[in-house]
């Protein structure tokens, strides 16, 4: 994990892996592409890429924000009707140029270009496989498995949906891909739904996109989430679908509504805002406490602390003002010059704090040094209590499903109980909300949520971890499709 990374106080927070678009339309894409990726920027700010169908598959990808990757130049180059993108931080694989994405190959039947969000957990053992046949990797991301997988399976069978459907019952773990085959493009989503990934129309234009915002800032309108198990082709018409075997719950990540989705993003049928509000209001019933105001950290805690201040009905104060010019500027590899990193990133509002009892909202802690650096910040400002309240229960395990928590030792509530985490912050008091609150707040049935990381057990087998009970996913594959519930089936079916 880069958790206590190089960029400031947002590096010592979870990141995620990536953000992924489709696209097809009846005019050239690559600029709507563009757009979708910068609105995306949120969940991977390492590398962006774009690869259209112009005659034959054209990558452009490179390090950086989208807006410093591409040129106007270079969205005018890549033409076609049909393309794709992807934003990336590195979870597996290291964080270079040739991790980028979308990686591209050709088949005998032409070029395959692909784009993905999530973590394969037996990609090693898949590349050690593949590599025992003669196969050589060009990359260390396990991105370039699926497509060399898929590729395979192309040659192999000669029939693109086949492949796809054959292709993913190798696959454990987290996958929300975007495929363009030929000019063919699809997007898939795990049998699980880990990651999100939906589909919106409208411009022209028929788009997969992680996050519904995309179609909301582009003027589109968003139709669906892509089900558990789907592929869906993006085409000139419309959309065509089928589904895969999948399992009759899913294991959505609880992360992703609590602090790496957009609030203004839908997921699975809940905005995130809303569920980020109701989280707060559960924080106040469960730690209530007497005090003056209720803070945000920005901007992670926000909706959280009017949730609090709502259901408190302490008044909601901007105390801390983030300096939004600073992100991704310097580079502070040890403790010392990361605490200079919050100091420059968040400056207090002396006279809103001086003399208060304050209620601090957060969205989650993972090593605790950030939140302990502004918990001083606050202290200094004046403030005669401060009492942190946090959104997401205690974090103790990593996650192996596409957010950048790799190892157990840095999480703080592996090692300290809640009133020592309590010392070692300086706050007064500490409550996190519980795992049944959240799961409340969310409006998901528990069966439906991976929480893996505060939990230790997974919805997929990971070697030396725990799995929560459930059926593999191949008895989900020999079951008869049931009659009463024909949404179950394996079918294809027009949009
Ligand atoms: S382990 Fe945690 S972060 Fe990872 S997918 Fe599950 S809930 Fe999300």
């Amino acid at each position: 994990m880069r958790c206590g990374g190089e960029n400031g106080y947002k590096e010592l927070k979870p990141r995620d892996k990536c953000g992924v678009i489709g696209a097809v339309g009846s005019s050239p894409v690559a600029t709507d592409i563009y757009y979708a990726l910068r609105i995306v920027q949120h969940r991977g700010q390492e590398s962006a890429g774009i690869a259209v169908f112009d005659g034959e598959i054209k990558v452009k990808k490179g390090m950086g924000l989208a807006h410093e990757v591409f040129s106007k130049e270079d969205l005018q180059d890549l033409g076609g009707t049909a393309g794709m993108g992807h934003v990336r931080y590195s979870t597996t694989g290291s964080s270079a140029v040739e991790n980028a994405q979308p990686i591209s190959c050709t088949t005998e039947y032409g070029g395959i270009a692909l784009a993905h969000n999530g973590d394969i957990v037996n990609s090693d053992a898949l590349r050690k496989e593949l590599q025992k046949r003669g196969w050589a990797f060009m990359t260390s991301s396990d991105s370039e498995v699926i497509v060399r997988l898929l590729a395979n399976e192309i040659s192999s069978t000669g029939d693109v949906i086949r492949a796809l459907r054959e292709f993913t019952k190798k696959l454990v773990g987290s996958y929300s891909l975007v495929i363009m085959i030929g000019e063919r493009v699809f997007g898939m989503r795990d049998p699980l739904a880990v990651r999100p990934l939906c589909i919106g129309r409208g411009n022209g234009l028929r788009m997969i996109a992680s996050e519904s915002v995309v179609f909301d800032t582009l003027g589109m309108r968003f139709l669906r989430d892509v089900k558990p198990g789907e592929i869906v082709e993006l085409t000139k018409e419309g959309f065509e679908s089928w589904r895969l075997p999948h399992p009759t719950h899913t294991a959505h990540c609880m992360f992703e509504w609590l602090y790496f989705a957009r609030p203004d993003s839908l997921l699975d049928g809940r905005l995130v805002y809303d569920a980020r509000v109701k989280v707060g209001e559960q924080l106040a019933k469960e730690h209530p406490v007497k005090a003056d105001i209720v803070m945000p950290v920005p901007e992670s805690g926000r909706a959280q602390a009017q949730g609090y201040s709502r259901a408190s009905g302490l008044p909601l104060v901007e105390g801390l003002i983030k300096n939004r010019y600073i992100e991704r500027t310097f580079i502070m590899p040890d403790q010392s010059e990361r605490e200079i990193g919050v100091l420059l990133k968040l400056n207090p509002v002396r006279s809103a704090i001086k003399g208060k009892r304050v209620v601090l909202v957060d969205d989650s802690i993972v090593r605790g040094t950030t939140i302990r650096k502004i918990v001083q910040i606050i202290r200094e400002a004046g403030a005669k209590e401060i009492h942190l309240r946090i959104g997401c229960p205690p974090i103790k395990a990593p996650c192996y499903l596409g957010i950048d928590m790799k190892t157990r030792d840095q999480f703080i509530a592996n090692k300290k109980t809640v009133p020592e985490i309590t010392t070692y912050i300086t706050a007064d008091t500490l409550g996190y909300i519980s795992i049944q609150g959240m799961i409340r707040s969310l409006r998901q049935a528990r069966e439906d949520l991976c929480l893996g990381c505060l939990t230790g057990e997974y919805p997929v087998k990971i070697p030396g971890e725990r799995v929560r009970p459930e059926k593999p996913l191949e008895e989900f594959a020999e079951e008869p499709p049931k009659p009463a519930r024909p949404r179950r089936k394996t079918s294809k079916k027009r949009i």
